[in-house]
């Protein structure tokens, strides 16, 4: 080895090894965000694994649970999104699912493995009327010793602290990309809506669980702002989920340009880094994956996945499939 490619190892070296900003809670810019997702993908991918052993049993993986309480016959516009009333899509609405019908489906998700059971309903916001009900089931599906969370929109001032009150763990609720594209996909709401909303929640003592989309259109440099954005909320989430774009037809964002399967992992990875110790979902757009690629999406420091036949109202590779996934890959359930 010549003294010059010695030196550009070191240099090297230090930048890959370097996790000192991880452990902090610096500020990360969009620009340094995005020197991550600029990396050698070896690079990238070693130090997101150097981060993820640093904080995380390096072979477990969260499993969650979705179910949809109320689907579809939403007022918003969310282009993404087949439960708004205004696309003309495949999905057919359903009216509030009763306690009996919810408590049923945590217990069978328990049975089968799943530690967290998550709760999404398709509206705006909450009603008084839909937060009773709401806080029923936080108290039944608590009781069978699972943890939970929801996802049912904005909340308006004294709703999270209703449902902290009735035990909920994590309150879901995603930025989805970063400001500056935020009208691209969505009109009905601001993004500052949605950052009091993490306020309210974050007030009531709810843990957070925020993360994105990727792959609508946008651009390396929008990832990485959203990434920053996610890592510069004080405190970042603790769970933070990276969702591909599930593209369904009727929707506005349907045939856009499909991402790269490894832009996705450098997602995970940016996420993984920026946030040491938030727990990183792979969420939506898992089917669509290989196994090859949600392997890699573990190794960038992915420790969660959502469990089951559906999601809210998209597919979700079945049960069976993904824990021999699990097998295959020597990962374990973290209870
Ligand atoms: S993502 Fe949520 S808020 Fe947006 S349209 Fe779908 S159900 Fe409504």
């Amino acid at each position: 080895m010549n003294y010059n490619s010695f030196t550009a190892y070191e240099t090297h070296d230090s930048l890959v090894n370097n996790t000192a900003k991880s452990e902090d809670v610096a500020q990360w810019s969009v620009a340094e965000v995005q020197s991550l997702l600029d990396m050698p993908f070896n690079d990238l991918i070693y130090r997101a694994q150097c981060v993820h052993r640093q904080y995380h049993d390096a072979n477990g993986v969260q499993l969650s649970t979705l179910i949809s309480v109320k689907t579809g016959g939403c007022p918003e516009d969310c282009g993404y999104c087949p439960q708004a009333a205004r696309y003309h899509t495949s999905v057919d609405n359903q009216d509030m699912l009763s306690l009996d019908e919810v408590v049923t489906a945590a217990a069978a998700a328990k049975a089968k493995g799943a530690s967290r059971f998550c709760m999404g309903a398709a509206w705006r916001g909450p009603k008084q009327r839909d937060i009773e009900k709401m806080t029923e089931m936080v108290r039944a599906v608590k009781a069978l010793g699972m943890e939970t969370c929801a996802t049912l929109g904005l909340l308006k001032p004294g709703q999270a602290h209703q449902l902290s009150e009735a035990g909920l763990d994590y309150y879901n609720h995603n930025l989805d990309t970063a400001p500056e594209y935020y009208e691209e996909i969505i009109t009905t709401r601001q993004y500052q809506d949605r950052l009091n909303t993490l306020q309210e929640v974050r007030n009531a003592g709810i843990n957070v669980c925020c993360g994105g989309i990727v792959g609508m259109g946008e651009t390396r440099e929008t990832r990485a702002g959203l990434i920053a954005q996610l890592a510069n909320l004080n405190p970042y989430p603790e769970s933070v989920p990276i969702n591909q774009l599930v593209q369904v037809k009727g929707t506005p964002l349907y045939g856009t340009a499909t991402l790269d399967s490894f832009e996705f992992v450098r997602t995970i990875a940016a996420a993984r880094v920026t946030m040491p110790k938030a727990m990183v979902r792979l969420s939506a757009g898992r089917q669509e994956m290989s196994e090859a690629i949600q392997a890699l999406c573990f190794l960038a420091g992915a420790n969660s996945i959502f469990y089951g036949d559906k999601l809210l109202t998209t597919g979700n590779p079945e049960v069976d499939r993904d824990q021999a996934l699990l097998d295959k890959l020597g990962l374990h359930a973290l209870s």
